[in-house]
Order: C-alpha cells, then structure tokens, then sequence
C-alpha cells in the first residue's frame, strides 16, 4: 500500500512501535518502510541499538531494549523518519523532526497532523530544540493524547 499510495498502512506503523510497556521510556520509532541504500541512523546510534546488517538495502530495526530515547538518532535521517515517543500521564510525548518556518513556539497549541495531512487533534508544544549539531532541522518535543499514539505524526499551524 505504501508503495501505491505514500501512507502506511495501520499494520506497518504497528510493527515499528515497542508496546505500551517499553513505551513507559522514550523509544525511536523508525517510520522506513522501504529498502533502500541507507544507514545513518544505525551509525548515528552510540548504544548500538539500530540494526541494519550487512545489507545496507535493508529497513532498520530497533532493538527496543538498548534503545535509551536519546534522540541522537532523529535528525541523522535524510528522509525525517524517526521520531522519539513515550507514554506518560495518558499523553503520548514526541520529539519529531520539523524543517519548516515559522518554528511553534513553547506551550502554544498546534494541530496534530497524521500520516494523510489530516489534522486529527490538537497538539502542545512543550520544547523546541535548534541546534547547530543539527543542521536545519529543529526537534520539537510536543504532547497529544494517548489515543492518538499511533496515529499522530507531525504538527501544523492552527491559522493555516
Ligand atoms: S534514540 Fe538514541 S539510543 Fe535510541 S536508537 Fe536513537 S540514537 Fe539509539
Ligand atoms: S537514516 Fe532514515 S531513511 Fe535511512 S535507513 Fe535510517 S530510518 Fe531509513
């Protein structure tokens, strides 16, 4: 499906996401559904916690137990598909890639955007990180709720 139509099916976003449990702890998500000639995550990792294998073709995967939710590995990745999330107070935590201006601003509300460009809540801007380290993308720590855990995945402006 992804092949088709650009968005992944509810399946595939599912075998990227550690359970509810491991989530207690901030974790990658590594949203790479495609094999392609690509590994800047897993060098990126200091804890050795994405493997790729010889193969570079091949898709990333976490070992959810060595991962510590550090982040280092969000903005290495070319095509802005990793997040960090976490479970916490029934609110799902994200820090996600953004690349576009005007940057959110803390504690502003945002609209939670999912994988087909439809605002589906509405999402708190908790930290905003620029950082030279990090070229051009800045790391936005932003909250929703729970349920939106698997379905969240970026943020828009609300006057847009
Ligand atoms: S969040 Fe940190 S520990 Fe986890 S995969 Fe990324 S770089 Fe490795
Ligand atoms: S850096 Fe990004 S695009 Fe490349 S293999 Fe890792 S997750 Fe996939």
């Amino acid at each position: 499906m992804l092949n088709k139509t650009g968005v992944p099916q509810l399946e595939q976003v599912l075998s990227v996401f550690p359970d509810r449990k491991a989530l207690l702890k901030p974790k990658a998500i590594l949203e790479c559904y495609e094999d392609i000639p690509c590994n800047p995550c897993s060098t990126s990792c200091p804890f050795d916690a994405i493997e790729i294998g010889p193969n570079i073709n091949k898709q990333p995967k976490l070992k959810v137990d060595l991962c510590t939710g550090c982040g280092l590995c969000v903005p290495s990745c070319p095509g802005l598909a990793i997040v960090i999330a976490q479970l916490k107070d029934h609110e799902a935590i994200f820090k996600i890639p953004y690349e576009f201006l005007p940057l959110p601003e803390k504690n502003t509300i945002w609209h939670g955007v999912n994988r087909s460009g439809d605002v589906i809540c509405d999402a708190r801007i908790d930290h905003v990180l620029m950082s030279p380290k990090n070229d051009n993308t800045a790391i936005i720590t932003v909250s929703v709720p729970e349920v939106f855990l698997h379905d969240f995945v970026t943020i828009r402006e609300k006057n847009e």
